[in-house]
């Protein structure tokens, strides 16, 4: 048997006015079938090896076509998104016959003419492949589930944690469904309930955590295959845009739908409790400064390059100074001049900066510091789950609030520049670059919830902040003008009403 697999996936920020274009794929992850392994992102690499173990385990062949995946930003240009979706679609042909084809996307990328990549994608897939080769693919919870998505896949199998420290465990559960439906085990059916509500949901709090766990004990019984939650993501601004509960059973289309519902509504009845709002930036402030022990990791959910935002706001920076707090480190900022000004000053060296700020009002004013160069790296490696993730070089500078203030690591403001745009992920961000985290006493992280896998081990407390950048974490401040917010709570207190 053999398959086809590809990657074809970003998050889009519908109001940001970074474009996903050619730079910003290339930034993070662009492989075309028969490039060479050499020098390509760990990234990559590591993707791969894992997936042709798993096939060939189950004595599948398989064929890999293009890899690319962009950090979140704004609109893909059409051109962009259409050269993408045609290589795809010439790497399938290419390969064809295949007897399974399965693709690692998002389920929230739009492009310029196009709101439902995704669904696009598929729709072509199914086309080249015709109706009785399964296709299968890999969702990023923050979706925006699509009829035509659903109608062109066999399966869908997104992630269930958030943090995604699962990606590549819901890829193997993936495989095995679509292998099972090529050799005629099963006949995947999905179901879909719209739950009607939108948010930010953590998995790593109740209730969330159990209903999760509930989840997963349900597949494998009953035909039920997989069953997972589309959470939805509010900032792309899509006809679709809402939670929806997926259930995958094994040819029962009725009791698939029955169950996503019953799960549905539960989630719903849940939503005051799940879909929690983030505190004010100055309140997560005065909280960490109170606290009696560090570290107190404050997330910038606001500035969060995860969700598509700049990862250059100044908003924390700029208040930390006017409060004059010490002991204090800022990781990642986003500011590739700042970075190399550092390295052509050198190790030790003091330098005048102005740092971030520059993508716009939502970054805050640039900052002007006069700081010391405390560390350097070519490169810095992250890790989210077991997926690597690269900040690119990466300096960190300690600021200095005082005329005589000295270089101590209890002094000023750590920050951590880099040159490529991406989220914090762990303690990494830090320690690579010679800032000891667990010393500081208030930790800020760009990030909305991938840094809790790393953070909560070595954080006394972790406090959430959402009201200042791009991503703002209470829902009626988005002016959405394409999704029907009229159907969805909180913009609607009970749409099942209506
Ligand atoms: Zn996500």
């Amino acid at each position: 048997m053999k398959l086809f697999c590809g990657m074809l996936g970003t998050e889009t920020n519908t109001y940001s006015p970074m474009p996903t274009g050619w730079n910003v794929w290339k930034d993070m992850l662009l492989h075309h079938r028969g490039d060479s392994d050499d020098g390509v992102p760990a990234l990559f690499q590591g993707i791969r090896t894992i997936m042709s173990d798993t096939f060939s385990q189950r004595g599948w062949e398989s064929e890999f076509g293009l890899f690319a995946f962009a950090q979140p930003a704004g609109l893909t240009p059409r051109a962009v998104y259409e050269d993408l979706r045609d290589e795809m679609l010439d790497n399938i042909k290419s390969c064809l016959p295949v007897d399974g084809v399965l693709l690692i996307l998002h389920g929230a990328m739009v492009a310029d003419g196009y709101q439902d990549c995704e669904g696009d994608l598929l729709a072509h897939v199914r086309d080249l492949v015709g109706p009785d080769v399964p296709v299968g693919a890999e969702l990023d919870l923050h979706c925006h589930m699509t009829q035509k998505m659903v109608d062109n896949a066999t399966v869908l199998v997104g992630y269930k944690e958030y943090p995604h420290v699962d990606v590549l465990a819901r890829m193997k559960e993936l495989f095995t469904i679509l292998a099972d439906a090529a050799e005629g085990k099963v006949a995947p059916c999905i179901s879909v309930f719209r739950c009607r509500m939108i948010g930010m949901m953590r998995t790593t709090e109740e209730p969330m955590r159990s209903f999760v766990d509930e989840l997963s004990a349900m597949e494998g019984k009953n035909g039920v295959l997989n069953a997972w939650i589309g959470h939805g993501f509010p900032y792309g601004d899509v006809p679709d845009l809402g939670t929806t509960l997926v259930v995958v059973t094994d040819d029962d289309p009725q009791g698939g739908a029955d169950l996503a519902e019953t799960l549905g509504r539960r989630l719903f009845a849940m939503r005051k409790e799940v879909c929690a709002v983030p505190q004010s930036l100055v309140e997560c402030l005065d909280l960490a400064v109170q606290a009696e022990a560090g570290p107190v990791t404050i997330a910038d959910t606001a500035d969060n390059a995860g969700g598509g935002a700049p990862s250059d706001s100044t908003f924390f920076l700029a208040e930390m100074m006017a409060r004059g707090i010490e002991n204090a480190a800022i990781a990642p900022l986003w500011d590739p001049i700042a970075v190399a000004i550092c390295q052509d000053a050198g190790l030790h060296a003091r330098v005048t900066l102005r740092i971030g700020g520059k993508m716009g009002p939502m970054s805050g004013a640039p900052v002007d510091v006069e700081a010391t160069v405390i560390g350097l790296a070519d490169q810095v490696i992250d890790q989210m789950g077991d997926v690597n993730m690269s900040y690119g070089a990466t300096a960190a500078v300690k600021i200095h609030l005082h005329k005589n203030s000295s270089d101590l690591p209890a002094s000023g403001i750590d920050v951590i520049l880099t040159q490529k745009r991406a989220q914090g992920y762990s303690p990494r961000i830090f320690s690579e670059v010679g800032v000891e985290p667990l010393t500081k006493k208030i930790l800020v992280v760009k990030s909305t919830q991938h840094f809790h896998a790393g953070f909560a081990p070595i954080s006394k407390q972790i406090l959430y902040a959402g009201d200042l950048g791009a991503l703002p974490g209470d829902m009626l401040k988005i002016p959405y003008q394409h999704a029907d917010t009229t159907c969805l709570w909180p913009f609607t207190d009970d749409p099942f009403a209506a």
